[in-house]
């Protein structure tokens, strides 16, 4: 895979890193995930369930990560042309921690870490500083969908701590940003960014219009999946 970081350009994206399946939360398997979106000439999609006891997760330990392993294995078969990450949007708690998984962190290809809690920017710049600390999460699921304040001086520390730990910051079209003006902060920190329909059903499968327009307007870094599996190696 080749290693593209850059500034945003219109034409980039051919992904969606944050898609839900009937293992969580979603209405669709993950073999009609996989054919929407080879339809759609999408190159990567990240399956990002929830896992017990993240929200939206369905009851269940390392049987539903597995048996849904076995399904990304064989829907990476029927479709070469589309790669299939193995991913999951994890909760993370007040205490600065992240949910536990069953089996544990290391089993995934990508991991986002998101607030399903809400808060002022203050709670949430703390949490953040806790919790990026650890090194445990790739990107940070819709950054402000469940922020009730939003002040500047915590922008720029959750800017800050972000770039410092490489947590990429998700455009997510299902919460869209409201707090634009924390773009300009995470710009002067060189942040990285993703996109991610979060997706519950077919029909949003792709749809990125919102991130890409945010991306473009304020020149924000958005960065490749090869981004994070390099790290990972
Ligand atoms: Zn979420
Ligand atoms: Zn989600």
């Amino acid at each position: 895979m080749r290693f593209v970081l850059q500034r945003y350009k219109m034409r980039d994206t051919h992904y969606d890193l944050h898609i839900h399946s009937d293992c969580s939360d979603g209405a669709a398997s993950v073999h009609e995930i996989a054919s929407r979106a080879n339809t759609l000439n999408l190159e990567t999609i990240a399956l990002a369930d929830h896992f017990w006891p993240s929200l939206g997760s369905r009851q269940g330990g390392e049987n539903i990560i597995m048996s849904r392993r076995r399904e990304i294995e064989i829907a990476g078969s029927e479709y070469p042309a589309l790669e299939v990450l193995d991913c999951t949007e994890v909760d993370i708690q007040s205490d600065g921690s992240l949910a536990p998984v069953a089996g544990g962190l290391g089993q995934f290809d990508l991991i986002i870490g998101s607030f399903h809690w809400a808060s002022d920017s203050t709670q949430w710049a703390s949490t953040l500083s806790k919790v990026v600390k650890k090194r445990q999460f790739d990107i940070l699921g819709h950054w402000d969908g469940f922020l009730s304040s939003y002040r500047e001086e915590d922008g720029d520390i959750a800017a800050r701590v972000l770039a410092e730990a490489g947590v990429a910051i998700e455009l997510n079209e299902k919460y869209m940003s409201e707090h634009t003006g924390f773009f300009e902060q995470a710009e002067d920190y060189d942040c990285i960014f993703t996109l991610g329909s979060d997706s519950h059903s077919l029909d949003t499968i792709g749809q990125l219009d919102n991130g890409r327009k945010m991306a473009a307007d304020f020149s924000l870094r958005v960065v490749d999946p090869a981004y994070f599996l390099k790290q990972r190696k």
